[in-house]
């Protein structure tokens, strides 16, 4: 694949943008250019509007069999290509080789083939009384997509809106492009006809703006800042467009007192630290009985010592750079506020390495106050806070007291005791002691999180239509 192209991907073709301008993609690992990508403007939008809707007309006919099939020849493609994949978002990402062969390359592959097989099951004419009951597509769906999982997020409402039988203009993160026009290339490949996706890179204040104004885009599914999905649902109710928001969270990890502590603690800095912190659903905030806060310091920080920043291809490497010197500036300046609020700083801190790279320390504060910014605002970095709490009461109150609801996380050697309180979490997702991601099962948030659901049937419906006709 050839990184250099730096083409608008519209109705199945490689096409230069309409102001010839153009956005620098950097490595965050070296500062070096990755490659250059077109700045698309608002014609290239209408030109790619125009493409999703010319081929609704026969995409919005085709049979679940033949989309299903389609989608089942993509993940062959994707795992053809997966190395390649794999070495494109370590350059535009700065994640780890290994973790992006083996998460972000790999992922979306399991992602797809639970939406393949969710999709054979999705009630597209029921009936009811003396209704038929049908479910259509929505029509031209703009995806708008952030950097930290290229694939997976573009994977995860691209896929559905295909499988539902829309059309789609995708307009992923301008850090992270280049991953997104691979995808168009093997869905190509793999006989996704003409105009069914098509990629345009740009400014997300220009063409993310000019998808969510168009009257030719029905619906919008949008992933990345609480602040910038605000604008996004403003911009949508003007004409009542139907929007999908996964927005930003600040997780809570119940540790309880019959918890085998020690694994809790290793997989919960693991888990934050994970794609360098760069997780919606990181699970960043630990919390842990008041009473064991001097031990779990302890494992905390032997944990963290396994994660030295280090260069992204070293197949050793577990924690590569943050994705740009603004996240950097963003994490740092976190840091700082929590050493300014008191908190016990118990590894890492804001020192930054010299030389190219866009690196951080990972760091844990413990004692921290469950209202100050730092266990309140979302960093997206390597950055745990450890909040102890007095009992399970506490403990569950503490998790809730956050405007995010995404995600969560509950350790205990009872499962009844582990249930009770990841049905008292209010977030879309709850795992228990440690349970794997399960890419069928619906991934979306609570409050400001956003609202709408991704992956497995959930994800399909969100682009879907009800009818129902009397007779
Ligand atoms: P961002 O909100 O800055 O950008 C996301 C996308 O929106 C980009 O493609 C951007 O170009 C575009 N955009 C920016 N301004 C726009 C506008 N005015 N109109 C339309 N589009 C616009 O977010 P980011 O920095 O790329 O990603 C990080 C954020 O994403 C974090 O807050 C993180 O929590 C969130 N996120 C959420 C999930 C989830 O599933 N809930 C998953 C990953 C990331």
């Amino acid at each position: 694949m050839d990184l250099k192209t730096g083409m608008l991907f519209i109705n199945g073709e490689w096409i230069a943008g309409n102001s010839k301008m153009s956005i620098s993609v950097e490595n965050p690992a070296t500062g070096e250019l990755v490659g250059t990508v077109a700045e698309a403007d608002i014609v290239d939008v209408d030109k790619a509007v125009a493409s999703a809707r010319a081929a609704l007309l026969s995409w919005q006919e085709s049979t679940v069999e033949d989309r299903a099939a389609i989608l089942e020849a993509v993940c062959v493609a994707l795992e053809k290509h997966s190395e390649d994949l794999a070495r494109t978002i370590t350059s535009e990402l700065g994640a780890p080789i290994r973790l992006s062969a083996s998460l972000h390359a790999a992922l979306p592959i399991r992602d797809i083939r639970a939406t393949a097989m969710a999709l054979r099951d999705v009630p597209f004419e029921t009936e009811i009384g003396n209704s038929l009951v049908r479910s259509i597509p929505v029509g031209v769906v703009g995806a708008i997509t952030p950097w930290n999982y290229p694939l997976h997020q573009v994977v995860s409402k691209v896929v559905p809106a295909i499988a539902a039988g829309c059309t789609v203009v995708l307009k992923p993160s301008d850090l992270t492009p280049f991953t997104a026009l691979s995808l168009a290339e093997i869905m190509s490949e793999a006989g996704l006809p003409d105009g069914v996706l098509n990629v345009i890179t740009g400014r997300g204040s220009v063409v993310g703006n000019a998808l969510v104004a168009h009257p030719g885009v029905d619906a919008i599914s949008f992933t990345g800042s609480e602040e910038v999905g605000r604008i996004i649902a403003r911009d949508a109710a003007e004409n009542f467009k139907r929007v999908t928001l996964e927005l930003g969270g600040k997780s809570a990890n119940v540790i309880l007192d019959d918890a085998d502590v020690s694994t809790a603690v290793k997989v919960g800095v693991a888990n934050c630290f994970l794609n360098t912190g760069q997780s919606c659903n990181a699970l960043t905030r630990m919390i842990v009985p008041m009473d064991i806060l001097d031990s779990v310091e302890e494992l905390a920080a032997a944990a963290a010592a396994k994660y030295v920043p280090g260069d992204p291809l070293d197949g050793g490497t577990r924690m590569g750079p943050v994705v740009s010197a603004r996240q950097q500036e963003r994490i740092v300046a976190a840091i700082n506020e929590g050493i300014a609020s008191g908190a016990k700083l118990i590894f890492g801190g804001p020192e930054v390495p010299a030389g190219p790279g866009y690196y951080v320390q990972p760091t844990i504060f413990s004692n921290v106050d469950e209202d100050s910014s730092l266990a309140q605002e979302e960093i997206f970095g390597p950055v745990l806070s450890i909040i102890g709490f007095r009992d399970e009461a506490e403990a569950i109150r503490i998790a809730n007291n956050s405007r995010f609801g995404l995600g969560g996380a509950v350790w205990s050697r009872d499962e009844d005791r582990a249930h009770r309180v990841a049905r008292a979490i209010r977030t879309g997702q709850v795992d228990i002691n440690g349970a794997a991601f399960n890419p069928a099962a619906p991934f979306g948030g609570f409050k400001h999180s956003g609202y709408g659901r991704e992956l497995g049937s959930w994800g399909i419906s969100e682009f879907l239509e009800h009818q129902s006709i009397q007779r």
